[in-house]
C-alpha cells in the first residue's frame, strides 16, 4: 500500500498523468469511483475533444502517436465567424507550416486508448471502483483512505494528485476554496452529417443563439457543440431531430450545405470553476479539479495536459536526482511554471464567452474589428494560431517533442 504517487480520478486527466508517471518508473495507485470499462466513465462519453497540436505532441511522447493517428481527425483549417456581421478569421495549417493545427478525437476512444496503455504498465495499481474519502499528511508522506464497497483501505505515497473532476473531493478535503461562475448556458453535443464535406475544417460561429462549433470527425461526419443560454437549450433539446436541424441550419447558414443524420443530443451545463490554490502539503490538483472551463475554445483538456506534462517532467527529474517527489520546492516550481499559461487560457476563454454573449452595442460594434485585425495583421493571426495550437509560453519537454 506504499506508492510514489496516488491519483484520485481516472478521467482523461488522471489517466494521462498515471501513464506519464508510470513510464518514468513511478509506482502509481490509481483510484477511480466508476467501474471499468472506459465506456462507463463520465468523462469518457461521445463528446468530441479538440486536441491542440501541442497536446498531440504530448500524447505522442507518451507512446500514443499511432493511436492518435488511427483515431483522430486532423484539423487543417479553422474558420471563425459571426452570424450577420462582417468579418471572418481563417487559420490554416499551411501558413503555420504544420500538417494539422490540431486533431479531433472522440472522448470515449481517447479514454480507451489511455486505459489500454495503462494496462501495459505493471507499476500502476488500480483501485476501482473505489472512492477516495479522507486525506492525512505527515512530514514524509500523504495517506489516502479509500472506500471500496464499504471496505476501507489506506494508501500512502510521497504525492497525491486530485484528478477527480470539477466537484473534486480531494480539493474539498484539502480545504482549498473554488471560484465559480455559472454561465447559465448549456452545451448541446451531437454528431451529424452535411451534404458538403468538412474538408478538415473546424468551424466556430458566433450567433445570437450562442456559439456553434462544428468539428471534423471520422466518416466525414461533424461533431457539434452548440453553447446556448440555458432556457434556449432546454427548448432546443425538446425539439424533434428535424426541427433541431432546421434551427441549426438557420443559425449556422449554408456553408456546409444541408445537415442530416443527427445522433442523440447530450446536454452539459456550463460553469467556470478555478481552485483557489493548485497545491497543498504533498498534494496537487490537476485537470477539472484545478480548472474547469467553458468549452468555447476547446481548451480545457489541452490546458490540463500541459499541466500534466510539466508535472511529469518535474517528477521525472526529481526521481533521477533521488529527491522527494512531494516536496514543497517541487510543488512551488510547478505552480510558478504553470501560472501564466493557466491564467491566460482561463482569461481568454472567459472573455470570449462574455464578449460574444454581450448584447451591449459598443461591444457588439467592435467585435468585427477583432476579426478584421486578426485577418489583416499576420503577426496577430500567427499568435492566435500559436495559442490555439498549444505552443504559446514556456513548454514542457513533451510538448517540444523531447523525451521526459
Ligand atoms: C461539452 C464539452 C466539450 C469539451 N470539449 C473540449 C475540447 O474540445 N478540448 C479540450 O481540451 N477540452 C474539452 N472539454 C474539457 C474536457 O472534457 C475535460 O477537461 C477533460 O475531460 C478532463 O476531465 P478530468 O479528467 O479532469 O475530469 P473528469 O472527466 O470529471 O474525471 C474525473 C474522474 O474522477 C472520478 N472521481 C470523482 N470523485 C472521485 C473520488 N472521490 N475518488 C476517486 N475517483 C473520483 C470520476 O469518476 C471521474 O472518472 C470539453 C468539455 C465539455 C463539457
Amino acid at each position: 500500500m506504499n506508492y510514489d504517487l496516488i491519483i484520485a480520478g481516472a478521467g482523461l486527466a488522471g489517466s494521462s498523468l498515471a501513464l506519464a508517471a508510470a513510464q518514468q518508473g513511478l509506482r502509481v495507485a490509481l483510484v477511480e469511483t466508476t467501474a471499468r470499462p472506459a465506456a462507463q466513465q463520465t468523462g469518457y462519453d461521445e463528446r468530441s475533444i479538440t486536441l491542440s497540436y501541442g497536446s498531440a505532441r504530448i500524447l505522442a511522447g507518451l507512446g500514443l502517436e499511432a493511436h492518435i493517428a488511427r483515431n483522430a481527425v486532423p484539423i487543417q483549417r479553422i474558420h471563425i465567424s459571426e452570424r450577420g456581421r462582417f468579418g471572418v478569421t481563417r487559420l490554416d495549417s499551411r501558413e503555420e507550416h504544420v500538417d494539422a493545427l490540431g486533431y479531433v478525437i472522440n472522448a470515449r476512444l481517447l479514454g480507451g486508448v489511455l486505459q489500454g496503455a495503462l494496462d501495459t504498465q505493471s507499476n500502476v495499481t488500480w483501485f476501482c471502483p473505489a472512492r477516495l474519502t479522507a486525506i492525512q499528511t505527515d512530514a514524509d508522506q500523504v495517506h489516502a483512505t479509500i472506500d471500496s464497497h464499504g471496505t476501507l483501505q489506506r494508501l500512502s505515497a510521497q504525492l497525491l494528485a486530485g484528478a477527480d473532476g470539477a466537484g473534486s473531493t480531494v480539493r474539498k478535503l484539502l480545504g482549498i476554496g473554488v471560484t465559480q461562475h455559472d454561465y447559465r448556458q448549456t452545451a448541446i453535443v451531437a454528431q451529424l452529417t452535411s451534404t458538403r464535406p468538412h474538408q478538415h475544417t473546424a468551424y466556430e460561429r458566433f450567433t445570437q443563439s450562442g456559439a456553434i462549433a462544428l468539428l471534423p470527425i471520422a466518416a466525414g461526419r461533424l461533431g457539434l457543440v452548440w453553447m446556448q443560454p440555458a432556457d434556449a437549450a432546454r427548448a432546443a433539446l425538446a425539439l424533434s431531430d428535424a426541427e433541431f436541424i432546421t434551427q441549426l441550419q438557420h443559425h449556422f447558414g449554408a456553408r456546409l450545405g444541408s445537415f442530416r443524420d443527427l445522433a442523440p443530443r447530450r446536454a452539459y451545463p456550463l460553469h467556470l470553476s478555478c481552485a483557489q490554490a493548485q497545491t497543498h502539503t504533498r498534494s496537487v490538483l490537476i485537470g477539472n479539479a484545478a480548472h474547469a472551463l467553458h468549452p468555447i475554445g476547446g481548451q480545457g483538456f489541452n490546458l490540463g495536459l500541459r499541466d500534466i506534462a510539466t508535472l511529469a517532467q518535474l517528477l521525472a527529474d526529481a526521481r533521477r536526482m533521488g529527491s522527494d517527489l512531494g516536496s514543497s520546492a517541487l510543488l512551488d516550481q510547478y505552480v510558478r511554471w504553470r501560472q501564466a499559461d493557466q491564467q491566460r487560457v482561463v482569461r481568454f476563454t472567459d472573455t470570449l464567452v462574455r464578449v460574444f454573449e454581450s448584447p451591449s452595442l459598443p461591444i457588439a460594434a467592435v467585435r468585427p474589428l477583432g476579426f478584421l485585425a486578426a485577418t489583416l495583421c499576420p503577426p496577430l493571426k500567427h499568435s492566435i494560431a500559436k495559442s490555439a495550437m498549444g505552443l504559446a509560453g514556456r513548454l514542457p519537454r513533451l510538448a517540444r517533442r523531447l523525451p521526459l
